[in-house]
């Protein structure tokens, strides 16, 4: 990929493996657990931080999970406090994914002061018996708590994740949700269609005949989503993320994009590096990808023997790792300028793709012109199967 070399990796994500317990449609890697499991693990994150710290100058760092909410105060303050020895703060996104439930004012407090700015909330829905379906540990009265101590402890960069298409979630539902939701008034919104993954309660209950998938209401909940949030002020900028303000041009790429836009997760988006820590984390570093033990005893023997706790290792050849940038780009509103797509990738999109992009102009599903091939909406509704057309 062009421009590699010696420039020190920008983005840093860390996978925090635990929640208070499994919703039913999860295939996250995360467990529930307590004590002493945790605070292994953040003996064996801070090593793995010490061993990555040098290549690292991270401009944006991402806590996800799981439930890094769940980690108490002493152990937030071990973890923020390695990244002040090791010089990895300053980033100018810092995100904690947080579940409504563990928030508390102590917490938020000490995050904002260690230099998070961004906090992300999994809200899923503002339905209490939606919430119970979906085995969420929160209740609607939560969110709005939760919502209001981070606005105190002083974030002024908030994220809701919503879902739709919910089995369960009538119209009527949905259109509510996302009313109250969007009153809050968050700066970022991300919303997502419910994934039947195998092995989740979720799948089973499907395969049991328990209830049946109506894909037009998916549809039309998803325009809903659109056009609500946009009457909202925000700003699509991908499938399922919504942002506010000015569209700005985006200090990680030349692109434009409303100014609150996620950082960490374009940077994923236009195939940057990016180190990944904690069970089951993939990285993604100049070429080669990465995966962890997806099993936190092993990630923490493996840590305490001083080494990384890497599973898999994988160097990509070029043009299926240009192959993915273009399917991963595609998810945004913005598409690929061709040249942008050639300085990150060495490759040509019109001559790699030709074919593929010429199928999915004439089904509608995306536009071209000189500079751009770009999905358009009703190919950002199917941007999986459009983007598929781009894997070597
Ligand atoms: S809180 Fe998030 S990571 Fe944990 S089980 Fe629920 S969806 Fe999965």
């Amino acid at each position: 990929m062009a421009g590699f070399v010696t420039t020190k990796v920008e983005s840093l994500y860390i996978h925090v493996p635990f929640c208070a317990q499994k919703c039913a449609y999860c295939a996250f890697y995360s467990e529930p657990s307590g004590g002493d499991l945790i605070n292994r693990y953040v003996a064996a994150l801070i090593r793995e931080l010490e061993l990555v710290a040098d290549d690292l100058k991270p401009k944006t760092i991402f806590f996800g999970g799981g439930t890094p909410s769940l980690l108490n105060l002493r152990q937030w303050e071990q973890i923020l406090r390695t990244l002040q020895r090791l010089n990895l703060t300053g980033a100018e996104e810092f995100t904690v994914e947080c579940n409504p439930a563990t928030v508390s004012a102590d917490k938020a407090r000490l995050l904002r002061d260690f230099g998070v700015n961004r906090i992300s909330m999994g809200v899923q829905s503002l339905d209490e018996a939606l919430l119970d379906r979906l085995g969420r540990i929160h209740t609607r009265d939560m969110v709005f708590k939760s919502f209001d101590i981070l606005r105190q402890a002083g974030f002024d960069n908030l994220n809701l994740d919503l879902m739709f298409a919910i089995p369960g979630q009538t119209m009527v539902i949905w259109r509510a949700t996302l009313a109250e939701a969007l009153a809050l008034g968050s700066e970022h919104l991300s919303s997502y269609e419910v994934i039947y993954e195998d092995d989740t309660p979720l799948f089973a209950q499907l395969k049991a005949g328990e209830f049946d998938v109506d894909d037009d209401l998916a549809c039309d909940m998803y325009e809903e989503l659109i056009e609500c949030a946009i009457n909202a002020g925000f700003q699509q900028y991908e499938v399922a993320n919504f942002a506010r303000h000015k569209t700005i041009n985006h200090q990680l790429s030349t692109i434009n994009l409303p100014a609150l836009a996620c950082r960490h997760n374009v940077n994923y988006w236009r195939g940057g590096s990016f180190y990944g820590l904690g069970p089951s984390a993939t990285g993604y570093v100049r070429g080669l990808r990465t995966k962890n033990w997806s099993n936190t005893q092993l990630y923490c023997e493996q840590l305490e023997k001083g080494k990384r706790a890497i599973e898999s290792r994988e160097e990509l050849p070029p043009l299926r790792r240009a192959g993915e940038t273009a399917a991963f780009g595609l998810r945004m509103n913005v598409g690929w300028e061709f040249e942008e797509f050639r300085g990150t990738t060495d490759f040509d999109l019109r001559q790699e793709w030709s074919r593929e992009m010429e199928q999915l102009t004439a089904r509608g599903w995306a536009a071209q012109d000189a500079q751009r091939f770009q999905l358009t909406s009703q190919g950002l509704r199917f941007a999986d199967a459009a983007a598929e057309l781009f894997l070597r």
